[in-house]
């Protein structure tokens, strides 16, 4: 197989453009690296120029795949009318119109229609809601360009780009790889194979099959260890991917737990409708009443007593959710997550950029066993070493020893210092350029010859460099990791003593307690023949020394993790970083109190599950945690009934993350494997947006109560009035159109105003809801009992009364009607909050509200008395009288709800 696309596009003569060749496909995996580079005219070393980027993009376009649409509108349309909801109302329009009831017949038909476009636009909206959503999410890659490493956004690659590839990173477009450390890619997006494969630069024989061309990297695979860089050969639609066109545009799903359980419930209840409709025309016939009249009464019970308009409201409602948490940070990637985040009892939070800021400074460092303070801080390299101390032996070894075992840079943008990588390896470039030592100028000087890249499970990196001769690896990690392999150190002048084990981690330990993140280097001389693995492997460190550097905690992770424990959530720390460190920060910001322990990982280790169990209550921070332990740690806190919520970055986080109930990945400093495992991703890695989410997650659920506990009360009412009067003989006081109207206007300009209240102060005064919780408790039960009957009791009372006073039947249903839509307005601001009185909640909090309650008023009023609503819906003109005897029982049903609800102190 050869590869073809852009490739077709090689060198002209000039060595600058790109031209076609069509015909011409090049198996770049063939070519020795350099050669691939020339012919895409491109520089390892470099990158392209900007100027060169430009023109490429204006000939090959962004490097994204074309999306295959997705389902065709007219589908979707269609498909608005397949539900059975909708599918009773069809049916009874058809068999209205065969009895010549063509008025009926159209206007049910007339609002199947008007549902379905409703159901149509929203769910156009929420979908692309999402799929934006999904796409503010764009992948970064680091790229070399201008001989600067940069992040972009993976769409801005062009062909002869130098993509650098680190484990996490998703593979933003075809690339032959010219280095490769360790190296290994999941590449069953494309091959369908699950098993890692390792990959290498050496050049492929040209037959070699796809799934083991090991020199190419694939658009969409996943590295999952290692380090690596390559050329970019295709991009966008012209990769292999995206020939064969698998990431096809998928609608994201718009259902959760509870919408699938509201669906059920919808279902049973019109089987339940169903047999009420059977019953009444039985009844009714029973009785002798014609065939046709107790139809419409039947098909008048069903479209009554069906909540048409909750299959919508639940997909709005969740909608507008969403885009609320991305407002607050929190970009949902699976829709059930805003349910179960509601649910959360224990978040276990990273703390490195999610409790802290990322901003690492080094204000200590300990070499040749002395402790030297530097000043400055933030990444400008300003600041002193010591008071102007010497720059030599031990502590120069261990500047040079951060600057060159380091894959960050330091670049000024418009006077504004910024780190290009790691900010703990950014902070080592900083305090070298304090002490007058250029990273740029010794990286030159003394090139990289091998590596070890760091790994969070390893927990160190170590690179091999010549020096004057001498073969050195320079290993910069955890004091944990490389302590117990040292055999001597570094003095102050810089020769070799013995090692000082107790001072050194008494240094450790003196700087953890001040919260300071601790890093140590040390080095190996290797001989020239000795791979720098095996070296590693081995023991022979001499210590060199360590760095202590200060990453303060985030100001609002304070305040959020006390709306947490105030909200019934467990807030816990789980870090890679020394315990000491990672107790300080967490006493900080509030998730340990003084004289609480930290547990470490090896301790963890050495528990078995059960013992697990028992310290998990108890203990929150968690440090020199290997994220291996993390899923251990779900695992545990699930069997304890907890549900959790798990932050993780690394590629081997993603376990935890699938298992947790809410995997939350860090948007900055997260892999992309890390993000596709999660439910939710933070952009901007701040433990605040995790509560905030939580907080919008419980207002979410709540508005969708409140919509329920509003629509089935009223819903059973209008069912209800149908039944009474059939069973007490009387004439339907109101009919099927108008049902029909009622349902329809009320849902859309009542109902559904609900979605837009806001979160009340009291969802995080409140323990998490338990999942398993009913939303037709007894509470709900007894809402709609009291409801029907009072809607019964006004519309059936006020339909008699006028009939009783000489008025027309007409006229008598034109009451009856306008008892049930205000009655259901005035109950809908019972319904603003599930705990407070309406006027607790105030008033005119929720502006989309009143301009509902508007727009009902003025088709009220045109139902009354527009002669075309008279004639169709078979209402008429009514007087003040009426209204305010209407007026009186919506305003009675108002305050019998308000006080049973202050009685009862629920709903
Ligand atoms: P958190 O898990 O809260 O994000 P963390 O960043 O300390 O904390 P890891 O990234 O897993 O967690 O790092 C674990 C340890 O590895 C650190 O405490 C540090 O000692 C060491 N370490 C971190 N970054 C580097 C690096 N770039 N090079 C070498 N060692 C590192």
């Amino acid at each position: 197989m050869q590869v073809s696309g852009p490739c077709l596009r090689v060198l002209d003569g000039s060595g600058s453009k790109l031209s076609d060749r069509p015909g011409e496909t090049i198996s770049w995996h063939g070519l020795p690296a350099d050669e691939a580079a020339t012919r895409l005219a491109a520089s390892f070393a470099e990158g392209l120029a900007e100027t060169e980027v430009a023109s490429r993009r204006a000939a090959h376009g962004e490097n994204r795949i074309t999306a295959k649409p997705g389902r065709g509108p007219l589908l979707r349309f269609a498909l608005q009318f397949v539900q059975p909801l909708v599918l009773v109302l069809l049916l009874a329009g058809v068999v209205t119109a065969i009895l010549g009831e063509w008025v009926d017949s159209g206007v049910i038909f007339g609002v199947t229609l008007i549902n379905a476009v409703i159901g149509f636009v929203q769910e156009g909206h929420a979908e692309n809601a999402l799929a934006a959503l999904a796409r503010s999410l764009a992948s970064e890659v680091t790229v070399l360009r201008g001989g600067c490493k940069q992040r972009l956004a993976s769409t801005m690659l062009v062909p002869g780009d130098i993509v650098l590839l680190a484990a996490g990173d998703k593979v933003p477009a075809d690339l032959r790889l010219f280095r490769a450390k360790d190296l290994q890619a999941i590449e069953s997006a494309l091959t369908g194979e699950s098993a890692a494969v390792a990959k290498h630069e050496e050049t492929l024989p040209e037959d070699t099959l796809l799934a083991e061309r090991c020199n190419m990297a694939y658009a969409g695979t996943v590295m999952i260890s290692g380090q690596g860089a390559g050329v970019v050969v295709a991009t966008g639609d012209h990769t292999e991917t995206g020939r064969i066109s698998r990431l096809i545009a998928e609608a994201p799903d718009l259902t959760t737990p509870l919408t699938r359980k509201m669906t059920v419930f919808s279902n049973w209840l019109l089987i339940a409708i169903g047999l009420l409709a059977m019953l009444t025309f039985a009844v009714g016939m029973g009785r002798g009443e014609s065939a046709f009249s107790m139809f419409m009464a039947a098909v008048a019970l069903a479209v009554g007593a069906i909540p048409e308009g909750l299959p919508a409201a639940m997909t709005i409602t969740l909608a507008i959710g969403v885009s609320r948490m991305a407002k607050r940070r929190a970009i949902i990637r699976k829709l059930p997550a805003v349910e179960t985040l509601g649910s959360a009892t224990v978040i276990c939070s990273d703390k490195t950029g999610t409790l802290t800021e990322n901003q690492m400074t080094v204000r200590e460092i300990y070499a040749g066993g002395v402790r030297t303070t530097v000043s400055g801080s933030g990444y400008a390299p300003n600041g002193k070493i010591g008071e102007g101390q010497q720059i030599d032996g031990a502590l120069r070894e261990c500047l040079l020893a951060g600057v060159l075992c380091n894959d960050a840079e330091l670049c000024k943008n418009n006077r504004h210092w910024e780190v290009v990588g790691d900010p703990t390896e950014g902070a080592l470039l900083v305090v070298a350029r304090k002490a007058g030592l250029d990273e740029r100028t010794l990286q030159k000087l003394f090139p990289r010859i091998d590596e070890i890249p760091f790994d969070s499970a390893r927990q160190y990196m170590a690179t091999r460099h010549e020096i004057q001769g001498v073969h050195f690896a320079y290993f910069k990690g955890a004091l944990e990791r490389l302590l117990p392999r040292s055999v001597s150190m570094l003095d102050c002048e810089g020769l070799t003593i013995p090692l000082r084990n107790d001072e050194i981690e008494l240094a450790a330990s003196s700087m953890a307690a001040e919260g300071l993140r601790v890093l140590a280097v040390a080095r190996l001389v290797i001989g020239a023949a000795c791979s720098l693995d095996a070296a590693s492997a081995g023991t022979g460190l001499q210590f060199i020394g360590l760095l202590g550097m200060v990453d303060p905690p985030r100001p609002k992770a304070i305040t959020a993790v006390k709306a947490c424990h105030r909200a019934g959530i467990v807030v816990k720390m789980i870090t890679g970083d020394h315990a000491g460190t990672a107790l300080s920060i967490a006493r900080q910001v509030g998730i340990a109190k003084a004289g609480e322990r930290a547990l470490t990982g090896r301790e963890l280790a050495a528990l078995d599950d059960e013992a697990l169990r028992g310290v998990l209550r108890t203990v929150n921070v968690y440090a020199r945690v290997e994220p291996e332990q993390k899923l251990r740690l779900v695992r545990a806190l699930q069997a304890n009934g907890e549900i959790v919520a798990m932050t993780g970055d690394g590629v081997n986080d993603a376990p935890a993350l699938k298992q947790a109930n809410i995997g939350i990945a860090m948007g900055l400093a997260g892999t992309e494997v890390a993000k596709d495992a999660a439910d939710m991703v933070l952009t901007d890695d701040d433990f605040a947006a995790i509560e905030a989410a939580v907080e919008e997650g419980r207002g979410v659920y709540d508005n969708l109560v409140k919509f329920i506990t509003w629509t089935l009360p009223t819903n059973f009412g209008e069912g209800l009035v149908i039944m009474a009067a059939i069973v007490a003989g009387a004439t339907l006081p109101i009919t099927p159109l108008q049902i029909l109207w009622i349902n329809m206007t009320t849902a859309v300009f009542l109902g559904l105003m609900l979605a837009f209240e806001p979160i009340e102060h009291a969802v995080m005064h409140r323990p998490p809801r338990p999942p398993e919780t009913p939303i037709l408790d007894a509470a709900l039960v007894w809402r709609i009992v009291l409801v029907s009957v009072l809607l019964l009791a006004g519309s059936f009372g006020l339909f008699l009364r006028e009939l009783a006073q000489g008025h027309s039947l007409a006229e008598a249903r034109t009451v009856a009607v306008n008892v049930f839509v205000v009655v259901e307005t005035m109950y809908l601001f019972n319904c603003r909050s599930l705990t407070r009185s309406a006027r607790r909640v105030g008033l005119f909090s929720n502006r989309a509200l009143w301009y509902g309650v508007l727009i009902m008023v003025l088709l009220q009023i045109s139902l009354t008395y527009l002669p075309l609503m008279n004639r169709l819906f078979a209402t008429a003109a009514i007087g003040w009288l009426e209204w305010l005897e209407i007026l009186s029982v919506g305003l009675l049903a108002y305050l019998v709800v308000g006080i049973d609800k202050q009685v009862r102190g629920h709903r």
